[in-house]
């Protein structure tokens, strides 16, 4: 599907999934429900996988939440939501999980932060703790760096050596390899405990975008551990989706990258699930991995002045998206349909053909008549006050056709190329 060539890494299960190797990149999400809530962690948490979160993860900072945790996966086994948790560490890992082996078991990866894990001789018996407890549950880790807790220490340390050379690199620079090291020193001493190598996932998380680039452009080259891609702290709105997409894309399309994460700060009210929806069509505008029909739509321009273009187009996209559920249990394969919904005939014709399925809307001063294109060719033409029920019959119809082994018998009847339907007044 995508002539992306990825990174070669070693592959880590998170419960069922596979991260790493040569499988899909993952897409997964984080609950920001208060844990200790049990009930509505489990209905955020189930909401986001049935949205395509294929892990989702959750706080755990204090013992309510680290209580809560089993009932949290009872909960969504008995909705039938399999997605694996991971549980969110910091300061009080080591504790929560040794005095909470019901979280401990529940939960299929912990995510451990090096720079949050105590200091001195504290951080070495607090961080072998964590890793001694994956061990005995035979789960993974992630050391999950972060550019907002990073280990102080280390970075000072650095720095001094740093500014003690003739020609002293730069602050950046000097940061982000506190950044690798944190992480790969990690990874290396929880192999000395005696975890397996592939039982560890990195991740390196800052917030811009061509600082994370270098990050893990860098992380890539230095070790084969499966890579948790994300900017951290992206922001609200369009600008945290457009960072997001910046910063994941350039790196995914270099083969960088086996799991991803969207983290925006959603809008007061907004759905939660707007993350997986952003990380799903990262990987689809990649060719990386098909999870919904690609629509073609064009933007509009002064040919379709009126709004009747833009409530056609919105309707069969919201009819896509209806039925997909429900075409996706019934139709395999049909995430790999092409539709092209356009604004007139100056690239409408054209988009169309080049989809499994398209129409061609009526611009300004056109007649309102809607040309459909199936399989690269002219079908007929829709006209009335139906063509968009009609046109979406025709999905249907192409949908049972093309991917439930049926016939195309529900289509419209077509009368000399054109399909009667009742006449704009
Ligand atoms: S297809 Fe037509 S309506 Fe759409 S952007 Fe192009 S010229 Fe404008």
């Amino acid at each position: 599907m995508s002539d992306i060539v990825r990174r070669r890494s070693v592959t880590t299960w998170v419960g069922d999934v596979p991260i790493g190797g040569c499988h899909d990149v993952v897409v997964q999400s984080m609950t920001n429900t208060d844990t200790g809530d049990a009930a509505a962690t489990a209905a955020q948490a189930a909401t986001l996988a049935r949205a395509g979160s294929e892990i989702v993860r959750i706080t755990v900072n204090d013992a309510r939440a680290a209580r809560a945790v089993a009932e949290i996966r009872a909960r969504l086994d008995d909705e039938g939501v399999s997605a694996p948790l991971v549980g969110d560490f910091h300061y009080n890992g080591h504790v929560l999980l040794r005095e909470f082996p019901a979280a401990a078991e529940a939960l299929a990866k912990y995510r451990i932060n090096p720079g949050n894990v105590g200091v001195g001789a504290r951080h070495d018996t607090n961080f072998t703790t964590m890793i001694d407890v994956a061990k005995e549950f035979g789960r993974p880790v992630r050391i999950g760096v972060n550019w907002g807790s990073l280990d102080d220490r280390l970075l000072t340390r650095l720095m001094d050596e740093n500014a003690a050379l003739a020609e002293p690199a730069s602050a950046r620079s000097v940061t982000i390899e506190a950044m690798l090291r944190s992480a790969l020193h990690s990874a290396e001493r929880a192999e000395q405990i005696g975890l397996a190598h592939d039982m560890i996932v990195i991740s390196a998380k800052v917030s811009n975008v061509r600082d994370l680039w270098d990050v893990y452009r860098q992380l890539a080259a230095r070790c084969d551990y499966p890579l948790h891609l994300g900017l951290t702290e992206a922001g609200m709105g369009i600008k945290g989706a457009v960072s997001s997409t910046a910063g994941l894309a350039v790196l995914l399309a270099e083969g960088i990258g086996d799991t991803i994460r969207v983290s925006l700060t959603p809008d007061p009210g907004a759905p939660r699930e707007r993350e997986v929806e952003i990380a799903q069509e990262v990987l689809q505008a990649l060719s990386l991995r098909r999870f919904a029909p690609s629509v073609t739509a064009c933007p509009g321009c002064g040919r379709t002045t009126s709004t009747l273009f833009q409530e056609m187009a919105r309707d069969i996209q919201a009819y896509l998206k209806a039925s997909m559920p429900a075409w996706r249990e019934r139709y395999p394969g049909v995430e790999t349909l092409t539709v092209a919904v356009m604004g007139c005939v100056v690239n409408g014709p054209g988009e169309s053909k080049h989809a499994d399925i398209g129409i061609s809307l009526p611009g300004t001063g056109e007649t309102p008549r809607a040309p459909v294109y199936r399989d690269g060719a002219f079908v007929g033409t829709l006209q009335g006050r139906d063509i968009v029920p009609e046109f979406n019959r025709m999905l249907d119809a192409y949908v049972e056709a093309r991917f439930g082994g049926g016939t195309a018998a529900s289509e419209p009847t077509e009368v000399d190329g054109r399909v009667d339907l009742p006449t704009l007044t």
